[in-house]
C-alpha cells in the first residue's frame, strides 16, 4: 500500500471530508482532558497527546439501547397484554480519529468477549463492522506506558485501519498516513503520496527513539496469579489504597463489564446497556444480600486476574505478547495515570510474580 502525506494544515478539511459519510469521533481538549467528541465544523481535533478516554466508546457506547418495548392491552380481553419489541436503528458508520496503537489493539480484545465466545453480541458486532480506526503512532513513551509488556509498541499497526506517523523534525509538518486495511486505503486514497524524504525522516526518528526498558518475563504470570489467589493478605495489601471509584475500568480500552436496566414511561420503555465496573461493591451484590466480592481485595484480585490469568487461559491460541500469552490489557497505562490513589497494575503484576516465586521456594 502507498504511504501518503497528511499535512497539519489539511487535517481539518480532510476530517471534514471523512465526516460527510461518517460520524467522526475526534479528540478535543476540554480543560486538562482530551476527550472524543462528534466532529462538527467548529471542532478542532487535537492529536498532540493520547486521549484521556479510550476508543472503546466507539464500539461499546457508554449507554445504548438494546431495544425499546411497548405494552398494549387487548381491549376485548383486558387480562391479556401484548408486548412489542423494536430493535434500535443500526449505528451510523463511524470513524474514530486519534487513538494510540494500544487503544486500537484493544478492539481485538473486545472482539474476544463480544464475538468469539460462541455468542455474537449484535449491537457490538454492528458497531464493530461500521467503525474505522485512524490511529496516531506514538513518538515517545510516557512513564505510565507499558505496551511492550503486552505485545504492543509505539507504532504497532494491529487494530488500526490507518496509522498516522507524526513528522515534524525534518521540515514537513503533519503525518505519513499508512493504510493497514483496504478500508483504510480507500479512506486516504485522495491524499498525496509521501515523499522519500518524509519516509527517511520517519525511519531516522524511529531508529533514534530511545528503547523502552526491557519488559519483564510475564510467561508465568497466569500460574503465579493462581498460586496467590487464596492469599487474601496479599490482596488486602495490594488494594489498601483503592477507593473503588471505578475510573480504572471506565477508561480501560479492554474492560467490558456492563449493566442492563429498564427505563419505563407508562406503557413503553427501553432496555439499556450501560458500562459498569467490577471495582464497585454493587457489581456482584446478589438479590439475597450476599456479595461474593464483598471487599476491595476480592474486587482488585478479580480485575487483575481477569486481565492476566483468566483471559490468557480462555484464549491460549491468541498469543501475541512476547510472553506467549495474550493479556486483556494493552499496557496503555490509563488506569495508572488516572487512579486517584496511584494504584499501579504493573507493580501488582510484578508483586504477584515475586510472591508466587517466594511461595514456591518455601514450599516443602
Ligand atoms: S482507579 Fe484506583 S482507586 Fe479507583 S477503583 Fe481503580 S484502583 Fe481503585
Ligand atoms: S488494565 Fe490499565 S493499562 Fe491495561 S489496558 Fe486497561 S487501562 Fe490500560
Amino acid at each position: 500500500m502507498v504511504d501518503r502525506y497528511l499535512a497539519d494544515s489539511a487535517l481539518a478539511s480532510v476530517v471534514a471530508a471523512w465526516a460527510l459519510d461518517h460520524r467522526v469521533l475526534a479528540p478535543v481538549r476540554e480543560g486538562a482532558a482530551i476527550v472524543y467528541r462528534v466532529f462538527t465544523e467548529d471542532t478542532h481535533p487535537f492529536l498532540g497527546r493520547p486521549p484521556t478516554s479510550s476508543a472503546k466508546e466507539a464500539l461499546l457506547p457508554q449507554t445504548g439501547d438494546l431495544f425499546t418495548y411497548l405494552y398494549r392491552k387487548d381491549r376485548a380481553d383486558l387480562t391479556r397484554t401484548e408486548v412489542f419489541l423494536s430493535e434500535p436503528p443500526p449505528p451510523e458508520p463511524t470513524l474514530i480519529l486519534g487513538p494510540r496503537p494500544c487503544d486500537a489493539r484493544g478492539r481485538h480484545l473486545l472482539d474476544r468477549v463480544f464475538l468469539e465466545r460462541g455468542v455474537i453480541d449484535p449491537q457490538y458486532s454492528a458497531h464493530r463492522a461500521g467503525t474505522l480506526f485512524v490511529s496516531v503512532a506514538c513518538t515517545s513513551m510516557q512513564n505510565t506506558c507499558f505496551c511492550h509488556w503486552t505485545g504492543g509498541g509505539m507504532d504497532d499497526e494491529s487494530g488500526s485501519d490507518v496509522l498516522l506517523h507524526p513528522l515534524g523534525t525534518g521540515g514537513a509538518d503533519g503525518f505519513v498516513a499508512r493504510a493497514v486495511t483496504p478500508a483504510g486505503e480507500k479512506l486516504i486514497a485522495a491524499l498525496p503520496e509521501a515523499t522519500a524524504a518524509m519516509l527517511e525522516e520517519l525511519a531516522a526518528a524511529r531508529a533514534a527513539a530511545p528503547a523502552p526498558e526491557a519488559a519483564p518475563d510475564l510467561s508465568a504470570v497466569a500460574d503465579a496469579f493462581l498460586a496467590m489467589f487464596g492469599d487474601l493478605d496479599f490482596w488486602t495489601d495490594q488494594s489498601a489504597r483503592c477507593l473503588s471509584c471505578g475510573v480504572c475500568t471506565y477508561l480501560c480500552p479492554t474492560c467490558s463489564c456492563f449493566n442492563i436496566t429498564d427505563e419505563n414511561s407508562g406503557m413503553k420503555g427501553r432496555r439499556l446497556r450501560t458500562w459498569d465496573t467490577c471495582m464497585s461493591a454493587l457489581y456482584t451484590l446478589e438479590g439475597s444480600g450476599h456479595n461474593p466480592r464483598f471487599s476491595r481485595a476480592h474486587r482488585l484480585r478479580n480485575r487483575v486476574g481477569h486481565k492476566f490469568c483468566y483471559h490468557p487461559r480462555e484464549f491460549p491460541q491468541a498469543a501475541a505478547a512476547p510472553s506467549g500469552l495474550e493479556f486483556s490489557c494493552t499496557g496503555c497505562g490509563r488506569c495508572i495515570k488516572s487512579c486517584p490513589v496511584a494504584v499501579d497494575i504493573r507493580g501488582i503484576v510484578l508483586d504477584i510474580l515475586a510472591a508466587a516465586a517466594e511461595k514456591a521456594e518455601g514450599a516443602p
